[in-house]
């Protein structure tokens, strides 16, 4: 991966989020007071996103850091929305929905 300032390809100062960690990020102006962006090239040369101004600063050994903490947040999250069960889904029934609006009537 590779990361170089850049002249933001965006129009005005709206945010972008941080590829790395996901947070959001603004860009910066430049000496000529041009909006710039930290842009990630990954190892063939694409460029796949934006990195905000504290991942640029933690230098590489952070941005491993960063990265393996999100995708252990992620692993995470998969792992709950796995354990949810989406094979068999019960929702309530009309009846229930009915009887909930009577009851809040009632009252
Ligand atoms: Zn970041």
């Amino acid at each position: 991966m590779k990361i170089v300032w850049e002249q933001s390809a965006y129009i005005g100062n709206a945010p972008v989020f941080c590829t790395l960690c996901g947070r959001r990020s603004y860009p910066i102006r430049g000496r000529r007071n041009q909006l710039l962006l930290a842009v990630i090239y990954d190892p063939q040369g694409i460029a796949c996103g934006e990195a905000c101004r504290d991942c640029v600063a933690a230098g590489p050994k952070g941005i491993q850091a960063r990265v393996h903490d999100r995708i252990e947040s992620f692993r995470s999250k998969i792992a709950d929305l796995e354990s949810l069960g989406i094979d068999h889904i019960e929702t309530p029934s009309l009846e229930e929905e009915f009887r909930l609006h009577q009851q809040d009537a009632a009252s």
